[in-house]
């Protein structure tokens, strides 16, 4: 099917590259040189680096030396937490971390576990968010690290983070707090160094930048041994020549969305429509969260599969989720952890919005559904 075709309801699980990172990734790609070689040619490549760098540093509202170049968002979350948890070792060996993270989180947490360490998993309430006084009856003396996402990928909802920084750091400053902001980056309207945590770990495809690109913020202090050791690139922390094409893309990214000043709006508006007309056209459909980030709400059509209704939809030109797009057909976890009944975790369907999703798209997507919904309840009663 032609992609220029397609009614994209998916931004969360990935986006199209921007029109200004593929030009930047081009323009990178001619200008080969090693940011390492000593030599004009290769000076010039590591002149880009440093100025990618600062920019993506301002959208963090950080200083460029707290900001490392990752190849992806789950390598900075097994960085920060791998990596967090060994340098606070001598603390003990108990992690925090809530039970609607990612898989990237959760299963480096469960790795760990096998290693001995001992993780306490916050259950979210209804809402699908956890809270800053659930975070604080959960801390130990040997309480090593706290990883909690700000954006959950699937419900949209926003975690307190910043409080339950506070609330970590009142019990014990020692403490180290991870934050996956991979669905927060430019999507709330504070920076992200603002929260106030140790670690950030962000992802550029969520972006509009090509896949295989992230960061990582180090707060300044915070001497987090390196995932990666060799030759010493990015401060030595972590090795690995670096993917200046992918990197000037993922800053020329950053630049043009923080540029975008009525992005927040845009998308929460687009948003809004869609679940407007989604509830007049589909009276059994119901709303699981409506998120509070603008971007990602979650709906479920009871009595329906959904991973049915998402092939059916796609061969329509319409992409949606059944979920996160890692579970590959499992029930997801975070719907599951929100004590959902059965019938609303089999129908359940995440929609994801850009700035730039239309009404048009919206109405498409809408009949779409009701057509899908009303041809598989032929088919099933
Ligand atoms: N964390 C969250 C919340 C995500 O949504 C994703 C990707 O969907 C990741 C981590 C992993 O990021 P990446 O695909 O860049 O590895």
């Amino acid at each position: 099917m032609d992609q220029n075709s397609l009614i994209y309801f998916d931004y969360a699980a990935t986006t199209p590259v921007r029109r200004e990172a593929a030009a930047a990734l081009l323009d990178a790609l001619a200008h080969f040189g090693n940011p390492s070689s000593r030599y004009g040619f290769g000076r010039e490549a590591a002149r880009r680096v440093k100025e990618d760098r600062e920019a993506v540093a301002t959208a963090f509202g950080c200083s460029p030396d707290e900001l490392f170049f990752t190849s992806c968002g789950t390598e900075g979350d097994n960085w920060a937490i791998r990596r967090g948890a060994e340098l606070n070792r001598r603390r003990g060996k108990h992690i925090v971390t809530t039970a609607i993270e990612h898989a990237a989180v959760l299963e480096t947490c469960r790795d760990l576990e096998r290693q001995g360490y001992e993780v306490t998993c916050l259950k979210p309430g209804r809402s699908g968010r956890v809270t800053a006084e659930q975070l604080a009856a959960a801390l130990r003396p040997d309480t090593a690290l706290v990883s909690m996402m700000l954006v959950n990928n699937e419900t949209g909802a926003v975690l307190p983070v910043a409080d339950c920084v506070r609330a970590v750091k009142a019990f014990d400053p020692a403490i180290l707090f991870h934050c996956d902001a991979v669905q927060g980056f430019l999507k709330t309207p504070e920076p992200l160094a603002r929260l106030g945590a140790d670690l950030v770990a962000v992802s550029g495809h969520k972006i509009g930048a090509p896949k295989g690109v992230g960061a990582l913020y180090i707060k300044k202090g915070v001497r987090l041994p390196p995932l990666l050791t060799g030759g010493g690139q990015e401060e030595g922390l972590r090795s690995g020549t670096e993917a200046t094409a992918q990197i000037a893309a993922f800053a020329a990214a950053v630049r043009a969305v923080a540029a975008d000043e009525t992005r927040l709006e845009r998308t929460a508006s687009i948003k809004d429509y869609t679940l407007s007309r989604l509830k007049q056209a589909l009276p059994r459909l119901e709303v699981i969260s409506q998120g509070d980030a603008p971007h990602i709400c979650a709906v479920t059509l009871p009595g329906y599969k959904s991973e049915v209704v998402v092939r059916v939809l796609g061969d329509r030109g319409v992409c949606v989720s059944s979920g996160s797009a890692c579970h590959k057909g499992r029930p997801s976890h975070v719907f599951a952890a929100m004590n959902l009944p059965k019938s609303w975790l089999d129908g359940a369907l995440r929609l994801s919005f850009s700035p730039d999703s239309t009404k048009e798209e919206a109405d498409v997507l809408v009949s779409a559904l009701r057509d899908a919904a009303g041809s598989l309840f032929t088919t099933l009663s």
